[in-house]
């Protein structure tokens, strides 16, 4: 499929600091794009620098094969929905949504129709009339979004959109939004701080960090291979344990624990140019040993606590070497684990990633 935004070689400068550096995107048609990362990485730089409310320092930005990077916001014909929904109080709820068209100079009985047509894809046919004061904050994000896509923009940018809501909608209105963008096949950009939201909605996320871009995965592939420390330690839980590249090919790797025991973990076809690196599990990953399975790295350890959280129980333990490691472990499977007990624990090679150990004292 053809790319539908390009964002090639950006830059953005604020005076001498860098708020965006080098940054290349490549956004598919009808793809829902996430940028995640923590907060002054640079997500809202540059979702501004696509929307045109700032400029590029350098670089360019291409929507549809076309250079915009010089066109004025209005120009580029862009969706954006905000976080703070950026209604006109003094509008009703059709009088918003038509906006855009008023603004384009559609005829009055067409605009009406479409109005009509998107406060049925938004589930708001009865609040046509209604204005904004008179909603609450789900239906006046639906509001937002209606407006946004009335007039059918080949990109839709979503910035931090659902954050002001609680919990629970917000988690509604995530399943909600990604129907409607998948119904549309619109492509869509969304800027959010909330990992599981971007889990949860995106078919690609880019990971940003300190202006530059660390990763760019799908949710599944960022969660179980993450290039780097940054991005294993930025999405979900991550236990890193120290060790020495002792040998490897394109398969696997023997990796030399800081308690001596040599481990083995798949490479996948990736070779690590430095000699310190760290073994990066999911408390998940790993498992209780001697329960009848045949683990292939295992480590000893001492229960410090245990947690009930429902499904599973969240063991911390602590090897010899003063390490501590979560693990969980479904509940079904547990049985009863002591505090201050000496377990032996274990994973298999394709459970694990390597990474590269960036600390700087990492030769100790
Ligand atoms: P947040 O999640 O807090 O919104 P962010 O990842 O969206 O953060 P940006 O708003 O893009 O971060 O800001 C990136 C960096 O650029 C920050 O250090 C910020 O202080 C700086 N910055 C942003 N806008 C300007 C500006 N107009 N002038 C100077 N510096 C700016």
């Amino acid at each position: 499929m053809a790319s539908n935004l390009e964002i090639q070689n950006v830059s953005k400068y604020y005076k001498k600091f860098r708020a965006v550096h080098n940054a290349n995107v490549s956004v598919e048609q009808g793809e829902f794009f996430t940028i995640l990362g923590p907060s002054g990485s640079g997500k809202t730089t540059l979702l501004k620098l696509i929307a045109g409310f700032e400029e590029v320092s350098s670089g360019a930005i291409m929507l549809s094969n076309e250079n915009i990077s010089a066109k004025k916001p209005y120009e580029r014909n862009i969706g954006m929905v905000f976080q703070n929904y950026a209604l006109f109080p003094h509008m009703t709820v059709a009088e918003n949504i038509a906006y855009p068209l008023k603004r384009r100079k559609v005829k009055k009985q067409e605009a009406k129709q479409k109005v009509e047509e998107v406060l049925k894809i938004v589930h708001l046919e009865q609040y046509a009339n209604h204005f904004p004061a008179q909603m609450s904050g789900g239906q006046q994000q639906r509001v937002a979004l209606a407006r946004a896509i009335v007039f059918r923009p080949p990109l839709l940018l979503l910035d931090e959109p659902l954050s002001a809501l609680d919990k629970n909608l917000r988690q509604h209105m995530q399943i909600e939004i990604k129907n409607i963008q998948e119904s549309l096949g619109i492509t869509t950009i969304s800027v959010t701080h909330d990992q599981e939201e971007a889990l949860t909605m995106s078919d690609r996320i880019c990971v940003m960090n300190n202006g530059g871009i660390e990763q760019i995965d799908t949710p599944e592939n960022l969660y179980k291979y993450p290039k780097n420390r940054f991005v294993a330690e930025f999405i979900g839980e991550i236990n890193l344990l120290k060790g020495i590249m002792v040998n490897e090919d394109s398969e696997n790797a023997s990796i030399q624990l800081s308690n001596g025991h040599v481990v083995t973990i798949q490479t996948r076809g990736k070779s690590h140019d430095t000699k310190s690196v760290l073994v990066a599990l999911r408390p998940e990953n790993i498992q209780l040993a001697d329960y009848g399975k045949t683990l292939k790295n295992t480590i000893q350890a001492k229960v410090m606590s245990v947690i009930y959280v429902g499904e599973a129980l969240i063991v911390i333990v602590k090897t010899k070497k003063g390490e501590e490691l979560k693990i969980k472990i479904p509940s079904l499977l547990s049985h009863a684990i002591t505090v201050g007990e000496e377990l032996k624990f274990g994973w298999n090679p394709q459970d694990a990633t390597i990474l590269k150990d960036e600390t700087k004292n990492n030769e100790s």
